[in-house]
């Protein structure tokens, strides 16, 4: 049969569906140049304002000068450098777990270490709203995969009766288009009771959440012993690009040795390791960065309270409106961009069908003044949004 694009194209846009990348013109930031305009921009993940930071850059252009611009190899050959391997025992003491391993992608780190722990006969379960590369590792593994009722680990135990094998709960730690925390204590409890494994993917809990940003492992107080598997992606919060597993000798040791999406590609560069620690260093040590997103965010949403929309259960940087349907959240999106302001609307299949959404994303680089700019402009245009509608 040929193929037909066309129609498949054609359809995807018919239902509002139809995604378009803009361009973005100057460095990650409050304010943005995208598609030739100057925007007043939420919905990057640079949560602490770290990714265009004149230390970090300055770290890569040391480290550029220093080690050259490539990786040359896989880890395995020739291409684990020493900035990598600083880099892992940095992640290590910051996660206060025994090792970490630095993968290229917190995509390759999901798919890796999903595969390398189980496969047929096992089990694999999931919180139904997990991000793709979850369960996409979870697909891919060949393992039993079912996935929880949200965040309830009251579903999460019914499935763990039934499980087979090696068993590994896997979570979010910050859900990536909710904002809301994973229950941890509650699911790894249940994980306890029947030997199963929990691994959490904290992208977007390390930085803005835990007392020296070490995300909801250092919130809840989790060790290695609870949570056996943590990842964290560094194109989030640490404003750079990667990510890592940080759990038990024995975990990164077979990694190492059966994560094939660590074994069979190019070590990231070096220099991008240099930046990275640098932006550990600001991380860990610039409480003001957290102080003044939580700032913003309580200012953001007893704001959006009086405007009357819809918010989510968030206490993270990570502040979606809840719109429904995919045309009006397009619209939504649209009178705020003729307002000059940046919030991308996101839409299924990336969120569940009829929750459409504004993810609103605050950033320690925001100032008060920009959040009010946000907050009027949400209250102008949804005025617009109901007078349409009425
Ligand atoms: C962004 C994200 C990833 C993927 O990380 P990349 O380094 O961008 O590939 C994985 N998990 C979650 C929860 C994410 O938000």
């Amino acid at each position: 049969m040929p193929f037909d694009l066309a129609t498949r194209l054609a359809e995807r846009r018919a239902a509002h569906l139809y995604r378009q990348r803009p361009l973005l013109e100057s460095p990650q930031g409050p304010v943005v140049q995208v598609d030739g305009r100057e925007l007043l921009a939420f919905c990057s993940n640079d949560y602490l304002g770290l990714a265009n930071h004149p230390q970090v850059i300055e770290a890569w252009r040391a480290g550029a000068a220093r080690w050259g611009v490539g990786g040359g190899a896989s880890h395995l050959v020739i291409g684990h450098s020493t900035p990598h391997h600083e880099l892992e025992e940095a992640l290590a003491d910051f996660t206060g777990r025994p090792r970490a391993l630095l993968f290229s992608t917190g995509y390759m780190a999901n798919l890796g270490a999903v595969t390398a722990l189980v496969g047929q006969g096992d089990t694999v379960l999931e919180d139904r709203l997990n991000h793709a590369s979850l369960l996409d590792a979870g697909l891919l593994s060949n393992a039993r995969f079912s996935r929880y009722l949200h965040n309830d680990a009251a579903s999460l135990a019914s499935r763990l009766e039934k499980a087979t094998g090696n068993t590994l709960v896997v979570t979010d730690g910050v859900f990536s288009m909710d904002g809301d925390t994973a229950d941890l204590p509650a699911l790894c409890a249940e994980a306890k009771k029947r030997d199963a494994w929990v691994m959490v993917d904290d992208a977007h809990g390390f930085g803005p959440v835990g007392a020296t940003g070490g995300g909801i492992a250092e919130h809840f107080g989790l060790g290695v012993d609870a949570v056996q598997v943590l990842v964290g992606t560094l194109g989030k919060a640490f404003g750079t690009a990667g990510a890592f597993v940080a759990g038990s000798q024995e975990l990164i040791e077979t990694l190492v040795q059966f994560a094939r999406p660590y074994i069979y590609t190019t070590s990231q560069p070096p220099a991008l390791a240099c930046a990275t620690l640098k932006s550990l260093e600001l991380l860990r040590r610039e409480h003001w960065r957290r102080e003044h997103l939580d700032a913003l965010i309580q200012r953001f949403r007893a704001g959006v309270g009086n405007i009357g929309l819809e918010l989510m259960q968030s206490t993270t940087p990570i502040q979606p409106i809840v719109i429904g349907d995919s045309d009006r959240a397009m619209r939504f999106s649209q009178l705020l961009r003729d307002r000059g302001i940046l919030v991308t609307a996101i839409r299924p299949p990336t969120v569940p069908a009829g929750s459409a959404r504004l993810r609103v994303t605050l950033s320690a680089a925001h100032s008060v003044e920009q959040l009010d700019v946000l907050l009027e402009a949400l209250a102008d245009c949804n005025a617009i949004m109901e007078a349409e509608h009425a």
